[in-house]
């Protein structure tokens, strides 16, 4: 779990085939998808209350696997007048985990020219380790600026002091790396924190707002410039969400309060016609939300050269 490995393992110069970063321009704010890789999990977790037949049918209408499949993991990067925002950081490199296709964010960002010393704010949607890992990795501390502001909801930092798995699904091991990565996180970037109650404007048209539901200081982040507006919904959305938003996800540790905000936050996209991006969404996971019938429906972008 090196620094130099995470920034310099493509020496053989082999070129990666698939892109891993997508940009967006709100206004006069820049927006940076970046692919931190793909998560493998069980198909359970996408809707635990879900009968097993009906996520079934729906991996088969999308033409996945039925045991496991792969959930994207995103990171944005939001450039705003001189302040260089980083919203959440990826699984990081935990080599027991062994998840060797996540962890990406940190050479990826050298790859698009971003020094983690020229991040002037992280932006965190909540403490799951596939948010704040890639702050955890070796060497990534020490090359952040000493007065980096880390936002995130006072709720979710209280929330992690006793954390609730009594409503979760998630596969073994999975609660205690959870745990193990908040309190890491804590304890390493206590100075840096800077909690908010329910809403903070990080920059100019950049304003994290907390939702709860998925953890109780679960937020959203929502961009706007000029005539253009983007939500970065975090884990509020999942695939699976548009058609089947009553289905609980198994990261959710109050899952009825995370459906309710789910249903609130894709209305409030398809009124608006802004554009969603979330954490687990496919790879660049940029698009539209169109109301179909008594659920959702997810439109992506045309790419934009
Ligand atoms: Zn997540």
């Amino acid at each position: 779990m090196s620094l130099d490995n995470t920034l310099h393992p493509a020496k053989s110069g082999r070129e990666e085939l698939v892109p891993s970063r997508y940009a967006v321009r709100i206004g006069e704010i820049d927006v940076l998808v970046i692919s931190d890789g793909v998560l493998p999990l069980p198909t359970a977790m996408l809707g635990h209350n879900a009968k097993p037949a009906d996520r079934a049918a729906w991996l088969g209408d999308m033409f996945l696997p039925q045991d496991a499949f792969d959930w994207a993991l995103n990171v944005v990067v939001v450039r705003s007048g001189d302040q260089t925002i980083l919203i959440d950081a990826g699984l990081g490199l935990d080599p027991d985990l062994n998840l060797p296709r996540a962890g990406q964010l940190i050479r990826r960002l050298e790859a698009v020219g971003i020094d983690l010393g020229s991040v002037t704010d992280v932006v965190l949607t909540h403490m799951h380790m596939d948010h704040v890992g890639g702050l955890l990795v070796d060497g990534v501390k020490e090359r952040l600026r000493p007065d980096l502001r880390i936002h995130v909801a006072a709720a979710e930092v209280k929330f992690w002091e006793e954390p609730d798995f009594s409503h979760v699904s998630m596969p073994p091991g999975f609660p205690d790396a959870l745990r193990a990565a908040a309190k890491k996180f804590r304890k390493e970037y206590e100075s840096h924190l800077r909690l908010f109650d329910d809403e903070y404007k990080v920059a100019p048209g950049v304003v994290v707002s907390r939702t709860g539901g998925h953890t109780p200081g679960h937020s959203v982040v929502r961009v706007a410039s000029g005539k253009d507006r983007l939500m970065f919904a975090g884990d509020a959305v999942f695939a699976v969400g548009f058609e089947h938003p009553d289905w609980f996800n198994g990261f959710e540790h109050d899952p009825e309060e995370a459906a309710r905000v789910r249903v609130r936050l894709l209305r409030e996209l398809a009124e608006t016609g802004e554009l969603l991006v979330a954490t687990h969404m496919p790879f660049p996971s940029v698009g539209h939300v169109a109301v179909d019938g008594d659920a959702f429906r997810w439109v992506p972008v045309f790419w934009d050269y």
